[in-house]
């Protein structure tokens, strides 16, 4: 067993109140900041996020190591839940590692791949999203593994990154789609997220894959929904929805949190605990470049996160930690390693107290602090740094 998955094995045993975590065997400080993951609350969004789809599969996003939940954390998770058809990923090694954990559920593999990979991928039953004149290719990995093989192919309809062109599609589509060892599990698109150019990408995806299944050809499921068009294009969910964001329960733009369609729970924490706690006079500074200086005397409190953890830089701009029942605001600027909080005219936390930085209650949830600093929700989860212990609550 790998140390990191010791950890997450050994700490999740002692549920949530048992705070802070021993981490018994393993070198990570008591000290260092972590990621919770809170399961009920994943299977929460699973839930409604299926009701809101009309009970249509969920393919799971859980590219860059789960939105930061860590990968196997909510591969594990979607596992048993029969609302989810599978996952999706963009890296070889998440896919692998979802493998490895015992996932069984179908992973689809979003990211590029060389044809050594190919194999790997499709020994694995790891699904390739196709969308180049691979057909050959794709053949002779068949051949190879003495069975056809699942694709997906991707089309796109403005966005302008992967895909092929929707007006180049048909031709490709047909190719792959007639071939004896190559089956097409599904076809699909992402939107640009601009409200209504995405109606005329819709129209596209669904004249191309109307006329071919028209012709006979079976191309599985057509999907293209994200969580942003869970909220906001209903006729885009087709045979199959994929959002990620919503699953780990963030409203992935603000105006959504108001809409009343979709009750969200975050399922992700980040949480340290106090490093250090001092008095600065008046007049004395803290931080880099003297960015705060301390008007009266007044407590402060270093925290050992910073923004290689993935704390955002900009969240000396007026984000606010929990410490206690009480909210701090972060002060000076965010270093590597450390940030510092304002505590005020009384020593009122200590060595050692946990810190939250966002969790899932109202008040301090990802969106709040991204909201507090004009962080982005998407950077907040994905920059996690991957190496910080991960405990599931
Ligand atoms: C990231 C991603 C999604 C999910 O997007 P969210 O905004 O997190 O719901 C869906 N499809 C593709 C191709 C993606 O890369």
């Amino acid at each position: 067993m790998s140390r990191r998955r010791f950890i997450v094995q050994g700490c999740s045993a002692l549920g949530a109140t048992a705070l802070p975590c021993p981490w018994l065997g393993a070198a990570d400080s008591s000290f260092d900041p972590w990621v919770e993951v809170h399961a009920e609350n994943l299977r929460h969004n699973v839930r409604v996020v299926s009701r809101r789809a009309g009970a249509r599969p969920i393919l799971a996003v859980a590219k860059n190591n789960g939105y930061g939940l860590g990968v196997v954390n909510v591969g594990r998770a979607f596992e048993p839940l029969p609302e989810v058809a599978g996952l999706a990923v963009v890296k070889l090694a998440e896919a692998i590692s979802l493998r490895d954990a015992g996932v069984k559920k179908p992973i689809l593999l979003l990211g590029p791949l060389e044809a050594s990979e190919l194999q790997e991928a499709l020994a694995r039953g790891i699904t390739p999203m196709v969308y180049t004149a691979m057909g050959d290719e794709l053949e002779r990995a068949a051949k190879g593994l003495g069975r056809p093989v699942a694709i997906q192919i991707c089309v796109d309809t403005g966005i302008g990154r992967v895909g092929v062109a929707h007006r180049e599609a048909a031709a490709l589509i047909q190719d792959l789609a007639s071939r004896r060892s190559v089956r097409v599990d599904g076809v699909l698109m992402t939107f640009a997220e601009d409200p209504e150019f995405d109606k005329e990408q819709l129209r596209r995806f669904l004249d191309l894959t109307d006329a071919l299944t028209k012709k006979g050809l079976k191309l599985g499921r057509r999907h293209a929904a994200s969580s942003f068009a869970l909220f906001q294009h209903e006729d885009s969910f087709l045979d199959m929805v994929r959002p990620g964001m919503a699953l780990y329960g963030i409203y992935s733009e603000a105006k959504f949190r108001t809409l009343g369609i979709l009750d969200l729970r975050p399922a992700v924490a980040l949480r340290c605990r106090v490093a250090y706690v001092k008095q600065l006079r008046a007049g004395d500074s803290a931080g880099y470049e003297r960015a705060y200086r301390a008007k009266q005397d007044v407590w402060v409190a270093t925290l050992p996160v910073g923004h290689a953890d993935g704390l955002p830089r900009v969240a000396a701009k007026g984000a606010r930690v929990r410490i206690g029942d009480a909210a701090y605001p972060i002060v000076a600027s965010v270093s590597a390693s450390h940030t510092i909080v304002e505590i005020g005219g009384e020593p009122r936390v200590r060595i050692g107290d946990v810190a939250t930085l966002f969790d899932w209650k109202e008040g301090s949830r990802p969106e709040d602090l991204a909201a507090a600093c004009g962080a982005s929700v998407y950077d907040l989860a994905m920059h996690l740094n991957p190496l910080l212990p991960r405990r599931v609550v």
